[in-house]
């Protein structure tokens, strides 16, 4: 999509920055609540809602717990990225339910144990010899349903789009942002508040950088493979996700230290044996990325305005979850902004009011 310009002097309600899976719905829920807004994103490739598989998963973990507000957040989902979608003229998502094949006879046992626990999430499949064609499964496997799969790329790329003269595709110099009590100013547009939706990019962001993020590497293959049925994701320590036709996303990595954003050998190597050990059927790589996500030290987001700046917002740090958190928390985010609604003390930034009053971020206060 080319850059829109925006020579004349335009003023609206907001000033989002990144169009990510957090700035498309903050967006979607402020014009839905008739507020206007524009959004600078710079078009990179590999940011986490690129790279992201899309995956609703209910349950997580070696214990298969439920994770948090999923309840909540599964229904909420599927109406909210079934509207975008039908706005969009696209499929947004889909219920694929997971296959996850048991890798030791430990994890055979945990998925037993959970279930007897609580099934409301699991459950065995009545024909066990199902996938004996195309999969080594030595320990069996169990289902886990009903699992969500969000079409990020059509998304993504389908509200851009949508947006037109409200996005332009350019990086964002924090240098230039002028602000004031009333008005935020950024070369030619004034708005009453700034929304940053930077992704993993809030790391080095002088107003966000002090909250305690803990960005975490991930690593992914796309493969080709004809002979795989696309109605489920299949999982064995690794997920093999439906994309495309014939295209499969196979991850990822969890890497908390890490040196560079780059895709390494070592992760390629050990996918695709773990591939060939689990697939009877022939598959060809296509493609290997790698990506940040925006991760928090207490898995909880990061939402609001700043307790000193308050014209200057965050709607961060969904770490792995951005699809199932993304929409609830735009929508609890909006109705916050238009109508004083309260955030949830779990993701308002307030809790941070300490470290966030400490922080004099005097170079965008520059007039
Ligand atoms: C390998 C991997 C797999 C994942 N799988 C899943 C999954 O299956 N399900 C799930 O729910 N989550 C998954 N996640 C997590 C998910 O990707 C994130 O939670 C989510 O994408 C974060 O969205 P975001 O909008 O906050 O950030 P991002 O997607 O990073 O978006 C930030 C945007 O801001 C823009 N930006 C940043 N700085 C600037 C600047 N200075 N100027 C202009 N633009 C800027 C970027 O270009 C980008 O478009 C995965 C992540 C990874 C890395």
């Amino acid at each position: 999509m080319a850059s829109t310009p925006y020579f004349c002097t335009m003023h609206v309600d907001h000033l989002i920055i990144g169009q990510g899976i957090c700035g498309t719905f903050l967006s979607w829920y402020l014009q839905k609540a008739n507020r206007s807004f524009f959004i600078i994103d710079e078009a990179r490739p590999n940011t986490a809602s690129r790279v992201a598989a899309g995956i609703i998963n209910p349950v997580t973990g070696r214990r298969i717990v439920k994770t948090w507000m999923i309840d909540q957040l599964i229904p909420f989902a599927q109406n909210s990225y079934k509207e975008l979608g039908a706005a969009l003229n696209i499929t947004a998502i889909q219920q694929k339910n997971i296959i996850d094949f048991f890798p030791t006879p430990q994890m055979r046992i945990a998925f037993h144990q959970r279930y007897a626990e609580d099934s409301q999430y699991l459950s065995f499949p009545a024909e066990q010899t199902k996938w004996k064609e195309h999969f080594n499964d030595d320990f069996g496997f169990g289902e886990i349903g009903p699992c969500l799969l969000v079409n990020l790329s059509d998304l993504l790329s389908a509200y851009r789009t949508h947006l037109h003269n409200a996005l332009t595709e350019e990086a964002f110099d924090i240098t230039l942002l002028r602000r004031s009590e009333e008005t935020i100013t950024y070369k030619e547009i004034t708005a009453q508040s700034i929304i940053f939706c930077d992704g993993a990019a809030a790391n080095t962001n002088p107003y966000f950088n002090v909250l305690p993020f803990a960005p975490n590497k991930g690593e992914i293959l796309w493969i080709e493979c004809n002979e795989l049925p696309n109605n489920n994701i299949f999982k064995y320590a690794i997920n093999l996700v439906p994309w495309k036709e014939n295209v499969f996303w196979v991850g990822s990595s969890y890497q908390w230290e890490f040196e560079d954003e780059l895709p390494s050998a070592a992760f390629r190597e050990k996918t695709i044996a773990n591939l060939n050990r689990w697939l009877k059927v022939p598959f060809k790589l296509l493609d290997h990325k790698a990506s940040i996500r925006p991760a928090t030290i207490e898995r909880r987001p990061f939402v609001g305005f700043h307790p000193v700046y308050k014209n200057v917002g965050i709607f961060n740090g969904m770490g792995t979850k951005g699809c199932s958190l993304s929409p609830y928390l735009a929508k609890e985010f909006v109705e916050n902004i238009v109508n004083g609604g309260p955030l949830q003390p779990d993701i308002d930034i307030t809790r941070f009011k300490n470290i966030l009053s400490k922080n004099n971020y005097k170079v965008a206060e520059k007039q």
